[in-house]
């Protein structure tokens, strides 16, 4: 049986399982929760392309295994040199997946090109199951069009398909039927990305920490029927050694947990659709989460080459233009308090769950100004979940 939280195979404090480079800041979108503040021209101080060679070198001077190198923006197909940047990275052996924003660039010609550059893999980010809302959100008409239009071509061309949706108070109750559309579509992955305050993403616009765990147990739900993910919600881990528990006891979930009245919403969504696409669950979630944090096993590189735990946690410990990748990420004090588990603080110090969660550092960040504070939108109570003695058998097995 696969285990139910996958910890990276590599040591984390000698390398990251991967790196994200915000090749540009510009984009032709305006989305509301825009952590970069994308803006529609390139910032002249970005990183040149030979800059850019060199950041693609110190991340192949990690080691075998490369981590994963996503190429993210802004929009990185603003940039004139993203397929010859991914075609370098190819050629020294980096695994290498781009994200581009929904805009006419996403278009067959240049998903075909990424791909003989050496992509394997894109990421696109939808946010509503209708153009109306879509659109309102990314602020740009159209824009719902040309991803879904994306995503059929990058399907049909093989390419592997991440589908990217951030949970705010905006599209909270479109959820099932946002799984309705990537079940129809198909994808590699849904992740759900939840909200931190950083860029133009507001505290205003985050739903609240019981919507938090709500949402998450309907991931869980919606990983019987699909892979599916979350991003800076890191508690999903605890929700899914939970839930598997209750599972095998035969016991329900409402039961033990006190859920939001959302997730009972979803829920009855869910069943609905499910039961009129005829599918069937599988008997275990299809995608189990990955134990990775900012600065643990996650590093950022901006457009300027500063180096960040990650992009919503804009604290720099470097720059690549001054030092390597390698270095910052192995000995910068940000980064190796981060991955120390005797620093996590409140509840998050204190938590049985810590081992494989530790919570948003990114979120603590944001919200409190310490790094290490425990997770603002988590609910738990360490030591309150009922099964310790199973909880501990699971936790020993990974
Ligand atoms: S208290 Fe912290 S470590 Fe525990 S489940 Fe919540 S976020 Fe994770």
């Amino acid at each position: 049986m696969k285990p139910l939280i996958r910890q990276p195979h590599l040591n984390n404090h000698e390398r990251p399982f991967m790196i994200i480079w915000e090749t540009t800041q510009a984009c032709d979108l305006a989305c509301r929760h825009c952590r970069a503040e994308a803006r529609s021209d390139p910032d002249p101080r970005s990183l040149t392309f030979e800059q850019g060679k060199r950041l693609l070198d110190q991340a192949q001077s990690f080691g075998k295994p490369s981590p994963i190198f996503i190429f993210t923006g802004g929009d990185p197909f603003k940039r004139k040199d993203i397929f010859d940047l991914v075609s370098y990275a190819s050629e020294i052996g980096l695994a290498a997946a781009v994200s581009p924003s929904g805009t006419p660039l996403l278009n067959r010609e240049n998903l075909l090109k990424l791909q003989e550059a050496g992509t394997k893999a894109i990421s696109l980010s939808i946010d509503a199951s209708t153009p109306e809302r879509h659109d309102d959100f990314r602020q740009v008409p159209g824009s719902f069009a040309l991803t879904v239009n994306g995503w059929r071509v990058a399907r049909e061309i093989g390419l592997k398909l991440q589908v990217n949706t951030t949970v705010t108070r905006y599209n909270l109750t479109d959820l099932a039927q946002l799984f309705k559309l990537v079940q129809e579509l198909g994808s590699m992955t849904w992740s759900l990305f939840f909200l931190v305050p950083t860029g133009r993403g507001l505290q205003t616009d985050e739903i609240s920490p019981a919507e938090y765990e709500a949402v998450m147990h309907f991931l869980y739900d919606v990983s019987k029927y699909i892979s599916a993910k979350t991003t800076e919600g890191h508690h999903y881990k605890r929700i899914v050694l939970q839930r598997s528990i209750l599972e095998d006891k035969g016991l329900p979930v409402e039961e033990y947990v006190n859920l939001h009245p959302i997730y009972y919403q979803l829920k009855r969504e869910l069943e609905q659709i499910v039961t009129d696409k005829g599918l069937q669950p599988s008997p275990m979630i299809k995608r189990t989460p990955m134990h990775i944090n900012a600065g643990n096993g996650f590093v950022f590189v901006s457009h300027l080459g500063d180096v960040f735990p990650s992009g919503f946690m804009p604290v720099g410990a470097g720059n690549v233009k001054e030092q390597s990748l390698v270095e910052i990420y192995r000995h910068a004090p940000l980064f190796q308090m981060l991955r120390d588990p005797k620093q996590l603080e409140g509840r998050c110090g204190l938590c049985e769950f810590s081992g494989v969660c530790s919570g948003s550092r990114s979120r603590a960040y944001a919200m409190t100004g310490d790094p290490m504070a425990e997770e603002p939108f988590c609910t738990y109570e360490p030591g309150s979940f009922p099964f310790q003695k199973e909880l501990a058998e699971r936790l020993a097995a990974l």
